[in-house]
């Protein structure tokens, strides 16, 4: 039986403080503090249980509360965990969010750097029953490696989500991925790390479709390219050789009109509910799944939180029938 949908990645404890502006260097603000469960590879892991994908984690955590927080909330959604003992401690983020729902984020990464090869070798099987594997940057980039070409040996469908940005990207990970969805700056990045191309990432969203097409046709050739651009939603680009039915070589789609009070985790709402949804109905044209993803990640920045902000199938049934 297929399991649906595997997420490798990060698992972190995340300690976010929400004040009226964000912080600058030298500066001290007072702001209301919360922790909560995140890291990318958890969020997506929340998003794709909650958005109806059985699914499986694969991570790794240390032998602390951190580490017991995550194995009783991936219970609590029914995500299947494997994960990886680690000495280091369970991995750790520091938010800080200003009155328009902007963040800026620290990463201490503890464990998740441990994320083994050959842990991740240990559950191939999960990976060869899956129908999508979704991988991100907060693990190694061997690990990821391995991961992303266990599923394109078994012929199980990849989305590489290549963030956070600042990480420097093989260009062999980028060519295994058959789904890529970078936000704006991670597909500046990506161009100027790739193609050499420098482009600013405000101005990724007001670039003519056409020129956008080209760029992630030169990026990706083979695999379709989804660009995230935050409330103005998404830029899609397929290659002509995966385009099915009616599907079109590029288009946009718009953002959902909602009240964000938090954007942290958006992306990863993203991507979790892309995933859960390609796994869900394969044989569906790729712009209901995105469709489905931009609702998804809308209603998750209704409120605060990363994993905990993850809405439920229902919810967004009963907004979006
Ligand atoms: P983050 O790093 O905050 O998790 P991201 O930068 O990876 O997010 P974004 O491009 O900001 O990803 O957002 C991903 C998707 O979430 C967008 O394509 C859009 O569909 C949705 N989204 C994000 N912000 C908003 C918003 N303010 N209103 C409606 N939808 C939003």
């Amino acid at each position: 039986m297929s399991t649906g949908v595997v997420v490798v990645g990060s698992f972190n404890v995340d300690h976010a403080w929400t004040s009226d502006a964000l912080p600058r260097p030298g500066e001290t603000l007072a702001g209301l503090y919360a922790s909560g469960a995140g890291g990318k590879g958890f969020n997506q892991a929340v998003a794709a249980a909650r958005a109806g994908a059985a699914t499986t984690f694969v991570c790794a955590l240390g032998d602390d509360s951190g580490g017991r927080l995550a194995r009783d909330l991936a219970a609590a959604d029914g995500i299947a965990l494997h994960a990886q003992g680690s000495d280091a401690p369970t991995g750790t983020a520091g938010i800080f969010i200003d009155a328009r729902g902007r963040n800026c984020i620290v990463l201490g990464p503890g464990a998740n750097a441990e994320l083994s090869v050959a842990h991740l070798r240990a559950h191939r099987a999960d990976i060869s029953a899956a129908r999508i594997l979704v991988a991100q940057l907060e693990v190694p980039p061997a690990t990821v490696e391995a991961a992303l070409q266990a599923a394109r040996d078994a012929g199980v469908a990849t989305v590489l989500n290549p963030a956070p940005a600042n990480i420097d990207v093989a260009g062999g990970l980028v060519s295994l991925a058959d789904v890529l969805t970078p936000n704006e700056t991670e597909f500046a990045s990506l161009l100027a790390h790739h193609l050499g191309e420098r482009i600013d990432p405000d101005e990724v969203a007001m670039l003519e479709q056409a020129r956008l097409h080209d760029l992630c046709r030169a990026l990706l050739p083979h695999g379709t390219v989804v660009v995230t651009l935050g409330s103005a939603g998404c830029f899609v680009s397929h290659p002509a050789a995966l385009r099915r039915g009616d599907d079109r070589p590029h288009y946009r789609t718009p953002g959902e009109r909602v009240q964000a009070i938090d954007t942290t985790g958006a992306g990863d709402a993203f991507n979790g509910a892309l995933a859960a949804s390609l796994a869900r109905a394969p044989g569906k044209a790729f712009e209901g799944h995105i469709v489905f993803a931009t609702r998804y990640a809308a209603l998750s920045t209704e409120r605060t939180g990363a994993a905990a902000s993850m809405p439920r199938r229902p919810e967004l049934e009963s907004r979006y029938g």
